[in-house]
């Protein structure tokens, strides 16, 4: 957010920022309407009642003297049973907020929840490009960090602002009776630290939101530094300290541009508030001379400047519910920036392409990654028909698993088509496209769940069932070992949970292979680098394995292994996101380009 360059454009903004207000009533509207409605009733009431007491106060006073000159009976319990109704008032006004806490308090639990799920929502609703995408993971934090505890905060303040309006309204007519110039006094003089309030809350957010990077820097050094997953590593090479001196020097730099707000703020906040502790006492004055005057009673006397002293207090927290207001108003902005950010990809709609026998056909795709200014793939054409197992290799960075991406539309083509059965994969439901692939990436998920359940996830349908995942787990060679566990299927892997168990990679690489494995509607399945940990006598075998797959389906590896993919029926070779070479072991040996090049070299590594 850029700093407003004129007035108007800072007046247009600062009135700009106020539209959420009627998005986050609706939210919490909508999270619990029995709470808003209590909430908005106890406000009320709640503002109606010092004024109440303001008025018995006087009463009492009045009553008392006018008793002790009398001396009537009548007029002591007169006093007396105002005494009472001061009482009864004050009960039922701290009923009132205590009401307003409980109600709060369990509307922000429920709130709080709500805006976490709408934000996951969205997460889950976003492309993969846009989790690669610094700015909007910056504004996903920001969102999850403030946005919760905002609507609740900018409802209550409209509330209090309801409340303290009716507050000063009654006040304000009370005090008219002794002099409008009062009444001009009380509103004037709480405006400059209005302006102030509002001035710094704005300046409060622009740190809030430049510092956003830096607060991801921090949270990334607590991830390494205090998870199982790196302590390895981070112990060995004796990381801790300088990362804990980067993590210290992050807050350093934060602290000192806090500091100076919060000074200031405090400076300014305490300056202006005390133009309005000196007009209280000169209308203290003022009132006293008058009631020396015997123009008012004692009683009246003590009402007015209760009146004002309330009044003021009810004028400068309108005035803060605003400024706060605004502030609530520019943190939810990011909450409602993040859930409107567009979904790129709409999804399709169709669920079967016109041309079974077509298989999956790239037409002249690039792609492009966002902020990269070379292509990872360029004007690349490939088909693989129904039965082919394919092989994929090419160096380091040539491309491989951004194709797989692309199949797997995690990715949308820069350019070019690609289609299967003859629809362009934009054109597929997503559902029913996902369906028909299996795919284990390098970097697969080891999931904190049992045994059987990573498997299951790869079908969610067959989460709870044992049979299939027993099946996959055969099939991706997992079963072996898995029988071993006393709690076989039920086992829960990983070591953030009690009783735990670690698995070697090649072990994690099984049980990720039986996942893809488990989708039996599955006729495309892509590996990619599944079997880099496992033994090439492994990795020989679940090959050996796609390769006796059914006729229909497709099977494309991505391996760095030779020895495996020399078997594969048909191998491409990919470089700078093209297709340089494309036969079988044979011809392209005969061939003599990139590949016999390649696979001579490892050839020789083993001699
Ligand atoms: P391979 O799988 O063949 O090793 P990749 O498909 O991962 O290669 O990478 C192809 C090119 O795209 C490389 O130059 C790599 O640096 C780049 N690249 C890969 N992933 C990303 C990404 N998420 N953002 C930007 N560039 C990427």
């Amino acid at each position: 957010m850029s700093k407003p360059t004129s007035a108007t454009s800072g007046l247009q903004k600062y009135l700009g920022v106020f539209q959420y207000t009627g998005a986050a009533a609706t939210l919490v509207w909508e999270t619990s309407k029995t709470l808003t409605v209590a909430l908005a009733v106890l406000t009320i009431v709640g503002g109606l009642i010092p004024a109440g007491i303001a008025l018995v106060g006087k009463q009492i006073i009045d009553g008392v003297l006018l008793a002790s000159q009398t001396g009537l009976e009548a007029d002591k319990w007169d006093a007396v049973t105002w005494v009472c109704v001061e009482g009864g008032l004050i009960m039922f006004l701290s009923g009132t907020r205590r009401g307003l806490e409980v109600c709060n308090q369990l509307l922000r639990a429920q709130l709080g929840n709500r805006v976490n799920v709408l934000i996951l929502r969205k997460a889950l609703d976003l492309d993969l490009v846009h989790f690669e995408d610094a700015e909007l993971y910056d504004k996903m934090t920001r969102a999850r960090r403030e946005a919760s505890s905002r609507p609740l905060a900018l409802v209550k303040k409209s509330f209090g602002l309801v409340q303290n309006g009716i507050s000063l309204f009654t006040y304000g007519t009370l005090l008219l009776q002794f002099s409008p110039w009062a009444v001009l006094v009380l509103s004037i003089t709480a405006v400059p630290s209005f302006i102030a309030e509002t001035r710094f809350a704005g300046e409060a957010f622009q740190l809030f939101r430049w510092r956003s990077p830096e607060k991801r820097k921090q949270m990334y050094l607590e991830v390494i530094v205090a998870r199982e997953d790196y302590a390895k590593e981070v112990q060995l090479l004796g990381l801790g300290p300088t990362f804990v001196d980067r993590y210290q020097a992050i807050f350093d730099k934060l602290y000192g541009e806090d500091r100076s707000l919060t000074l200031r703020r405090g400076f300014w906040g305490y300056t202006l508030g005390l133009l309005a502790t000196i007009a209280l006492y000169g209308a203290y004055g003022w009132i006293a001379l008058t009631a020396i005057a015997a123009t008012i009673t004692i009683g009246q006397m003590t009402m007015y400047l209760l009146v004002f002293k309330q009044g003021q207090t009810a004028f400068s927290a309108i005035l803060s519910a605003v400024g706060g207001m605004y502030e609530d108003n520019l943190y939810l902005s990011n909450l409602y920036e993040f859930l409107d950010v567009p979904v790129s990809s709409l999804d399709g709609t169709q669920l079967q392409g016109p041309k079974p026998q077509d298989g999956l056909c790239f037409e002249n795709v690039s792609f492009t990654y966002p902020g990269s200014t070379t292509p990872a793939i360029s004007n690349l054409s490939l088909r693989i028909s129904p039965g082919d197992k394919l092989a994929l290799v090419g160096r380091n960075g040539s491309g491989k698993t951004t194709l797989i991406k692309l199949l797997t539309r995690l990715y949308t083509p820069s350019s070019g088509r690609i289609t299967l059965d003859g629809l362009d994969l934009q054109a597929w439901d997503s559902q029913a496209l996902r369906a028909r692939i299996g795919v284990i990436f390098q970097d697969f998920v080891k999931y904190q769940l049992t045994v059987g359940e990573n498997i299951g996830v790869g079908d969610i349908r067959k989460l709870k069932d044992d049979s299939a995942q027993t099946k996959a787990a055969r099939k991706g060679m997992a079963l072996p070992f898995i029988k071993d566990f006393e709690d076989g299927l039920q086992t829960q892997l990983g070591r953030w949970f009690t009783k735990g168990r670690e698995l070697s990679i090649g072990q994690w690489q099984k049980v990720a292979l039986s996942r893809a494995l488990i989708r039996e509607d599955a006729n495309i399945l892509v590996l990619d680098e599944p079997t880099s940990a496992m033994d090439a006598e492994a990795e020989a075998e679940i090959f050996d394995r796609l390769r006796s797959m059914s006729e229909g389906q497709m099977a494309l590896l991505i391996s760095h292994r030779f020895s495996t993919v020399r078997m594969a029926d048909r191998i491409v070779v990919l470089e700078q996101g093209q297709v340089i070479e494309d036969g079988t072991h044979e011809n392209l040996m005969a061939a003599d380009g990139q590949y016999a090049a390649l696979f001579t070299l490892q050839a020789a590594g083993y001699r």
